[in-house]
């Protein structure tokens, strides 16, 4: 019998156990194994019941992913046609499912007649984040066990489910007291299986599943939903691939779901969103930091400034059941600052996402002050104050005399030099930068930024910390805005620049939305505060010095007060949540544009595609040069997730790869020449660019 496979059979029961770590991920050699010890268990006639199992905790997290899109993914015996034998079998099938069934482990799960979870079980259908459907079973079991809404509801959110509401809608029979319970309590299971002389699999509680459905369902859900869906391919075969479960015989289901399977298999999406997934593996793995280096300890946190970001950042570590002091300069912002956190949780409790002593607990573990001496025992503490280094550099100081030897010193600067900070105290080894997103409390993305100083376990302390209070840590170098905001100026200016030139902020986030970016860069302006970039812009000052048009618009506006969506005008007006374009700015960038000599013509889509997008690029081969990201795939998952890059697409250096590296070097050759003298400012293409495109790399990479 295969390694991949534990194979025991005690007192009539078979004891199949998946021990293909970390997370036995269903690739060919292991569904041979188990389709191979299930059927052997099938003919062995001491065993009467069969239990299938994960070794290590995990039942299974899915399909080999490093199949897709190669030979072996449909290699004998595929997903499939694996789980339709398994329906075969004659025997009561148990799944004694652990932490986690995903994707393809919850098809085999489901072609169980029988399954038990664990209080912490998660359960889910994520092939959607990959730019798949879920590539076989919902014929044979899932629609006929919870029924077609209750499907698409999973497949298309690709999200996971807990235990309880595994249960509720019918994927779990019952949940085990615990994880070392799981597999006595399944063996109990299936002796009262054998006890009542229960058949193979239950009847399905749905044995008609499209039956519920009105006869218009696929169609109204696919209008409310489509304009979602963006262009991404998979929502939209998912529909499809239901209705053939739902309403075709078996056979002809099935291979309907496998060419739609294969379509989305063979799109540049599932391309992309692989790279994504890997992206997010290789983004822990820092060069120089040994993974078993010791973590220091973190037990306690304190965030320094309860406004805006302290405030979501402090939520972050209650919500993680860490306790978290917050300290303000005076009562006043203090108390404001724990009322918006109670508020949010209330937000969250009238949505039905957490309980009323959920909000308590969190609450409980919330500690304001406005006592530094309080901070004594903090292990890591984050500074959210204004963005002035004066008061940074004090913040520092106080925090050195009160704070244990050892502890983490953090600022969640957004633009000044970590290095600066750090070097105000005796301890730069202990000082980092914590960029986190605002929202704090809800934003995926935190840019941790390594300083010149800091220590190597004070960085993997923080990479494992961050994924404690579920962020996704990506790292930084030392720099003007760090990976995502400095890659912002360029993008920005040629916004700005183009509308001067004649373009609209409409059209030009028309192109931006077109392409799937959740919001066009105007409109993120004004999300974000016309005022907070301006401050930062002129903090920095050398780039308006050097071209009089830099963002002008943006300045113009600023000094008009328009601050964006916070006051009502910006880049566009708003009426509550409406956004419409403005006239008065049209007529602002044409008067801009008289003043500065700027030549006004139509301009295309093309071309504001271009522009913009390549100087995105530009930017980013630039920072990867620098050392300033340590990957190109570090960059793609801080605009996914950080500045609404559509990950279908890869994110910026992905997507550069799929245009081309030769045809984005020569678009901003282009640029460069037939933009005059504005051209030669600034479509200089990155020296690595020009070495890659040279040399004929496709890939982004160091050389
Ligand atoms: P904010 O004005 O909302 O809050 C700052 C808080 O700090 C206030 O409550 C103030 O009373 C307090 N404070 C000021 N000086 C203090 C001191 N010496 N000791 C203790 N408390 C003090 O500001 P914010 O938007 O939360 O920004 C805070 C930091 O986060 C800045 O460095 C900013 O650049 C950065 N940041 C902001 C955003 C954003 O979108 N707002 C995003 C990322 C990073």
């Amino acid at each position: 019998m295969s390694d991949l496979i534990h194979y025991r059979i005690e007192d009539g029961l078979a004891l199949i156990g998946f021990a293909r770590p970390p997370v036995n991920a269903l690739g060919q050699p292991l569904r041979a194994a188990i389709i191979d010890a299930c059927e052997r268990a099938a003919a062995d006639v001491r065993v009467q019941v069969i239990i299938l199992y994960g070794e290590h905790g995990i039942f299974c997290a899915g399909a080999d992913i490093t199949e897709f899109g190669t030979d072996a993914s449909f290699a004998e015996p595929d997903l499939p046609s694996m789980l339709v034998r398994l329906t075969k079998i004659h025997k009561p099938t148990v799944a004694a499912i652990g932490k986690l069934a995903l994707s393809g482990g919850l098809d085999l799960a489901l072609a169980c007649g029988y399954r038990i979870g664990e209080p912490d079980t998660r359960v889910g259908l994520s092939e959607i984040n990959l730019g798949l459907l879920p590539g076989a079973s919902r014929n044979p079991s899932l629609p006929g066990i919870i029924g077609a809404e209750s499907v698409l509801k999973l497949i298309l959110s690709g999200q996971q489910i807990d235990a309880e509401c595994a249960r509720t809608i019918g994927i779990l029979d019952r949940i085990a007291t615990g994880t070392e319970q799981l597999l006595d309590e399944a063996r109990a299971y299936a002796n009262e299986l054998i006890d009542r002389c229960a058949s193979a699999r239950p009847a399905d509680a749905w044995s008609m599943p499209g039956q519920d459905l009105s006869a218009d369902f696929l169609s109204l859900y696919r209008t409310k939903y489509e304009p979602h869906w963006k262009s991404r391919l998979a929502p939209r075969l998912v529909l499809p691939s239901l209705e053939a479960a739902c309403l075709l015989p078996l056979d002809q289901g099935l291979s309907r779901e496998l060419a739609l399977f294969k379509h989305a298999e063979s799109s540049g999406q599932l391309k992309a969103l692989r790279h994504v997934f890997f992206a997010e593996r290789e983004t822990g793995r820092i060069p120089g930091i040994e993974e078993d280096i010791a973590l220091r300890k973190v037990n306690k946190v304190a965030v320094i400034g309860a406004g805006t970001m302290g405030g979501g950042i402090a939520m972050n570590f209650a919500n993680a059941g860490i306790p978290v002091a917050l300290l303000d300069l005076n009562g006043e912002a203090l108390g404001q600052g724990l009322m918006q956190i109670r508020k949010n949780y209330e937000v969250s409790v009238k949505r039905g996402k957490m309980t009323v002593e959920q909000l308590e607990q969190r609450m409980d573990l919330l500690f304001g002050t406005l006592d530094y001496d309080d901070l004594f025992d903090a292990d890591v503490v984050i500074e959210a104050v204004f963005e002035k280094m004066e008061i940074k550099q004090q913040v520092f100081l106080a925090l050195e005399k009160v704070c244990k030897p050892g502890a983490i010193l953090a600022t969640n600067t957004s633009s000044l030099d970590v290095d600066v900070i750090a070097a105000t105290v005796s301890r730069p080894q202990d000082v980092i930068g914590l960029h986190f997103f605002n929202p704090a409390n809800v934003m995926r993305l935190l840019e941790v930024v390594r300083g010149k100083a800091t220590a190597p376990d004070v960085v993997a302390t923080i990479m494992n910390i961050a994924k404690r209070i579920g962020k996704l840590p990506v790292i930084s170098g030392v720099c003007f805005g760090f990976i995502g905001n400095r890659m912002l100026e360029p993008y920005a200016r040629e916004a700005h620049r183009l509308v001067l030139e004649g373009a609209t902020p409409a059209q030009v986030d028309g192109v931006l939305t077109g392409l799937d970016l959740k919001m066009g860069v105007f409109r993120m302006l004004d999300f974000a505060g016309i005022d907070v970039s301006f401050l930062i812009r002129n903090s920095n000052g050398a780039a308006t010095a050097y071209d009089k048009s830099y963002c002008r618009l943006g300045v113009e506006l600023y000094a008009l007060g328009r601050y964006g969506q916070k006051t009502g005008r910006g880049y566009y007006l708003y009426e509550g949540h409406n956004c419409k374009e403005d006239d008065e700015v049209v007529v602002l960038a044409e008067r801009l544009a008289n003043e500065l000599e700027v030549p006004r013509r139509p301009i295309d889509s093309q071309e504001i595609h271009d522009r913009c997008m390549f100087m995105l690029i530009n930017e980013g081969i630039q920072l990867l040069s620098e050392g300033i990201a340590m990957q190109a795939s570090d960059i793609d998952l801080v605009w996914i997730n950080g500045y609404g890059f559509p990950a279908h697409l890869g994110g910026p250096m992905h997507y550069a790869e799929q245009i081309g590296l030769n045809k984005v070097l020569a678009g901003i050759q282009y640029y460069r020449d037939v933009l005059g003298e504005y051209g030669h400012m600034w479509f200089q293409p990155a020296p690595l660019l020009e070495r890659l495109v040279a040399v004929g790399k496709t890939r982004i990479e160091i050389i």
